[in-house]
């Protein structure tokens, strides 16, 4: 039996004054019926870290570096996430894929950078809009997959899958539950041409306009184990009332 994950993605949101309001709120109301954690900017690692220890929310990043060290100016490596006690680390978002012209290859690589540090990637996938509608979305979704599905190798039901589709991230429009559980299905059926035994096991989360008022249909779906949350990821109540619909 798969947990249910909710994950939040801040994004580049927050300052030291509103995240202390934000985890206080989130620490006040949690409870042990799903998963919960909250990927965050890195500058603010250390103070999430020791907001959250002592709790049941986990915490990781939003992006790490290909590479092990060295000099890549700018980059943060999987080892400097497991200082501060990462559980997770977002890869492959869309928003790196499109503002930062990260490569399926790249995510894959970044995928196994996690896995051999000990960290959980979240890697994410998802079709644009022009994609959808020119019948592109499976094709598109397992040649994004099938790189990581490759380089994880015996890793991979330590991964994390969310299926993003990028005209529903912070646009107000949500896949129905019906569209995002075929394409759940689609990422599991691919897993399993890895492993069976891992995608039975890997969380599929879906992200993309995910709120109070609709995470419950979405969450109800057979594959739907999960959901990434932005927007709705930095106001305490809303992310808890998600938790909650798990
Ligand atoms: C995201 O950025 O991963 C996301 C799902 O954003 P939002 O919930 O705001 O659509």
């Amino acid at each position: 039996m798969r947990r249910t994950l909710i994950a939040g993605n801040w994004k580049m949101n927050g300052s030291l004054a509103a995240n202390t309001t934000l985890l206080e709120g989130i620490c006040a109301g949690v409870s042990s019926s799903c998963d919960l954690a909250v990927c965050v900017p890195a500058p603010y690692l250390a103070q999430v870290q020791a907001a959250l220890s002592s709790s049941a929310v986990r915490w990781g990043a939003q992006d790490l570096s290909e590479h092990e060290s060295g000099a890549y100016t700018g980059e943060v490596s999987a080892q400097m996430l497991n200082d501060f006690g990462c559980a997770y680390v977002i890869v492959g978002h869309s928003e790196r894929r499109s503002y930062h012209g990260e490569s399926d290859d790249l995510v894959a690589r970044k995928s196994a950078r996690a896995l051999a540090a000990g960290l959980v990637p979240i890697v994410c996938v998802g079709e644009t809009l022009q994609e959808r509608e020119t019948g592109r979305t499976n094709a598109v979704v397992v040649s994004q997959l099938e790189p990581v599905i490759k380089a994880a190798g015996a890793r991979l039901s330590d991964i994390v899958v969310a299926y993003e589709p990028v005209w529903a991230i912070g646009t107000g429009k949500t896949a129905t539950p019906d569209m995002a559980q075929q394409v759940h299905e689609l990422i599991r059926a691919t897993l399993a041409k890895g492993s069976a035994g891992a995608a039975e096991k890997v969380q599929i989360l879906y992200g993309g306009s995910m709120k109070p008022d609709n995470a419950r249909e979405l969450l109800a779906m057979k594959d739907i184990d999960g959901g990434l949350i932005g927007g709705a990821s930095l106001k305490a109540a809303d992310f808890l009332a998600i938790a909650a619909a798990a």
